[in-house]
């Protein structure tokens, strides 16, 4: 399936130490390709490489409009490739070909697309007009960070990749990727984009391995400027420790346990559809997923039962297939935190209103232990179940009796990602996006995020926004230019406190 190598200053190369680790195909178990081990030493290359690409290149040299020219040539590649790209995504991650066609790799092309816009658009440089002191005035100047780092999840892999990437690139910075050890093979197709579209050696770097120590290097090194990351809450925090010795500015996008609300002048067909949809979509393995669906008590016996009727036709099946909705989940290790967290549903109580097991009917050469069934739960919101991000097919489903009820609910949480308001009355629900302490709140729909748009987290769901131009001004800092014209500074109250010496 492709080299699988590491990509540092412009060069295809091998791991220092020579090891490798394989990627399996987790809808048969089949092994599909060897993958360079990345160690501190090779993290330590390319952070260098990146470095001196940042400090002696041409691209932070170059204007905004030259450097979107190169994105938008990276999205054309991408776009050319789609198929191939997908079928290699879709392959290594386990997610269904549908996604990967239709989401994940245009939505990475589009990702380059929105931030060469921003490249061009957003103004480098601000007159912020006259000071309290004129003729002296005031310019805000915005200038890329330096080295970037980007840690990425296996759940959207090529996604992630270009999240990361994207801005970070068309802000003028350069950067060091790391994909998860379960997914690292679509983000060397990302990289290969990049190399087609002539970017310089050195501007983008790619380091396959795992988290505990190339990540660690990654997350810590002192040449690095800016850490993006994207994963799990716990690793989140580990992060920021490491990024602390040398104070460096960090964005994190973390976990959720987000609230899907289902009022009760709703349209239930269309809020059971996006109840099914904004949980068990990807297998409940994206980190805004409304796993928490909260149902007003005056629809709850008839939509749960819409729910658990819809939940049966969902489609399980080879994730190769264009008809499957649902494939493998990424990993054995990912199976057995699901039926780990049903377990314990059941042994909190929680009743189980359909799921809770492996699938048994399969067709043939499928690893059935792969998978795991859609799984409705009728919850308390203070089980753990509803509590902890479980990253795997399965519902809370949790009545409520008021508004106020709902919001309390929704947002005794500690993360706060994500989240739905279904209601035909836009002022009600809108109200109701008003209270909910989360970074998105989508309003008869879910899971829709534009690459020109924020998103991230509110407490411990993350640190800072993604996409749009507040993704983008992450990944600049800020410079305040103070100039001042006057010849006569008599008049100056800073200047006067010295005046005797000056
Ligand atoms: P993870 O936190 O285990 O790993 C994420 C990345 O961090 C991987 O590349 C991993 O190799 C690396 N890593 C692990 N330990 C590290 C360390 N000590 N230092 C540096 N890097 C390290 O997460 P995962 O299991 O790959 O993904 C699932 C998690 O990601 C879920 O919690 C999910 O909610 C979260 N997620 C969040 C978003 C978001 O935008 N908020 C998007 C996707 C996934």
């Amino acid at each position: 399936m492709g080299d699988a190598q590491l990509f540092i200053d412009g060069v295809w190369a091998d791991a220092q130490s020579g090891e490798t680790f394989p990627t399996y195909a987790p809808s048969t178990g089949e092994k599909i390709a060897d993958v360079a081990k990345a160690g501190r030493e090779d993290a330590q290359r390319a952070v260098q490489a990146a470095r001196k690409a940042f400090d002696d290149g041409p691209w932070p040299r170059m204007s905004g409009k030259e450097r979107a020219e190169k994105l938008r040539a990276v999205a054309a590649i991408i776009n050319g490739r789609s198929a191939e790209i997908a079928e290699i995504e879709a392959r290594d991650g386990g997610g269904t070909i549908k996604k990967a066609m239709f989401a994940d790799v245009p939505g990475a092309a589009s990702t380059f697309e929105a931030f060469a816009n921003c490249a061009e658009n957003e103004p480098d440089v601000v007159d912020r007009g006259e000071s309290p002191f004129p003729p002296a005035k005031s310019i805000v100047r915005r200038e890329p960070f330096g080295v970037c780092s980007g840690i990425v999840p296996w759940n959207f892999p090529f996604l992630m990749a270009g999240w990361k990437i994207g801005p970070a690139i068309a802000a003028g910075n350069t950067v060091v990727l790391k994909p998860a050890s379960f997914t690292s093979l679509s983000a060397i197709e990302m990289v290969k984009a990049v190399q087609e579209a002539d970017i310089p050696p050195g501007v983008v770097n790619l380091i396959t391995g795992p988290g505990g120590s190339a990540g660690e290097e990654l997350a810590q090194h002192p040449l690095v400027d800016k850490v993006a990351f994207t994963g799990s809450t716990e690793v989140g925090r580990r992060i920021m420790q490491l990024a602390s010795g040398t104070v460096k500015k960090v964005t994190l996008e973390l976990g959720g346990k987000s609230a899907n609300i289902v009022l009760d002048d709703a349209d239930l067909d269309l809020a059971a559809a996006g109840v099914l949809w904004g949980t068990f979509f990807h297998n409940g393995q994206v980190c805004e997923s409304g796993t928490r669906a909260l149902v007003s008590r005056k629809i709850y016996d008839e939509f749960v039962g819409m729910l658990v009727e819809r939940a049966g036709k969902i489609v399980i099946g080879d994730n190769m297939d264009m008809n499957s909705d649902l494939g493998p989940l990424v990993a054995p290790s990912q199976v057995d935190t699901t039926e780990r967290y049903v377990k314990l549903g059941l042994d909190e109580g929680a009743k189980l209103l359909c799921g809770g097991s492996k699938p048994t009917n399969l067709p043939a050469g499928l690893d059935q232990s792969a998978y795991y069934l859609p799984t409705i739960f009728e919850a308390d919101n203070s089980m753990k179940i509803a509590q902890e991000e479980i990253f795997g097919p399965v519902l809370c489903v949790i009545p409520f009796d008021s508004d106020d009820e709902a919001i309390k609910i929704a947002n005794d949480s500690i993360y706060g990602l994500g989240g739905g308001v279904w209601s035909k009355n836009l002022d009600r629900a809108h109200s109701m996006a008003a209270s909910m302490r989360t970074g998105t709140v989508w309003v008869n729909d879910y899971h829709m995020i534009t690459p020109t748009q924020p998103f991230g987290g509110y407490k411990q769901s993350g640190i800072g926004r993604e996409l749009g131009d507040y993704g983008y001004n992450e990944y600049r800092q800020i410079k305040h230019v103070w100039q001042n014209t006057a010849t006569d500074r008599s008049g100056y109250l800073h200047f006067a406190a010295l005046s005797g010496n000056i």
